[in-house]
């Protein structure tokens, strides 16, 4: 995804369009699903240009918990400094650089590509849930444990009474 540093005026060039997963260097195996809903803004200062804005899409993954298919929500804050690369640049760790929030380009080619995969990448969450409650699968039957994590099979019924002999007890007592 190229932008010509010739492209932005000075008074700062909004971008607001879609892109595919692939336009910005993503992997199929990455789950990213377009279109990715880019909202931009490059500001430019001589040769230094910030970039700033969001890139919106959605994960395709599995529930940590039950395995189901699911959608996350992505939303990825870009935030960097375009500087021009120069061989006189002091060599810098690429990990500072990221830190720093500093890219480079060549010519006058901005490749915004890296920087809105990275920010993506960055925004998956650590946990993937179908449903902020997702009880997960019954360890006894392998369905689905409704939200308040008690199966009602009859497998997951016996592992109960025998963890707890006296409540099978209490519940005979109460409805005789
Ligand atoms: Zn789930
Ligand atoms: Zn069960």
């Amino acid at each position: 995804m190229l932008i010509s540093i010739n492209d932005i005026p000075a008074r700062g060039l909004r971008l607001d369009e879609d892109a595919t997963p692939a336009h910005l260097l993503l992997a199929p195996e990455d789950g990213v699903k377009g279109p990715v809903r880019l909202q931009l803004f490059l500001d430019r200062n001589g040769t230094q240009v910030r970039v700033t804005g969001r890139a919106i899409a959605r994960l395709a993954t599995q529930c940590h918990r039950c395995a189901d298919a699911c959608e996350l929500p992505l939303d990825a804050e870009i935030e960097t400094c375009f500087q021009p690369a120069t061989d006189e640049d002091p060599v810098v760790d690429p990990e500072d650089e990221e830190a720093y929030g500093l890219s480079h380009y060549e010519g006058d080619l901005l490749d915004l590509g890296p920087l809105l995969r990275d920010g993506l990448l960055l925004a998956v969450p650590m946990v993937h849930l179908c449903r902020p409650d997702c009880a997960g699968l019954c360890p006894d039957c392998g369905d689905r444990r409704p939200a308040n994590g008690h199966c009602e099979c009859p497998a997951s019924h016996e592992r109960a009474l025998s963890a707890n002999p006296f409540a099978e007890f209490f519940r005979r007592q109460k409805s005789g």
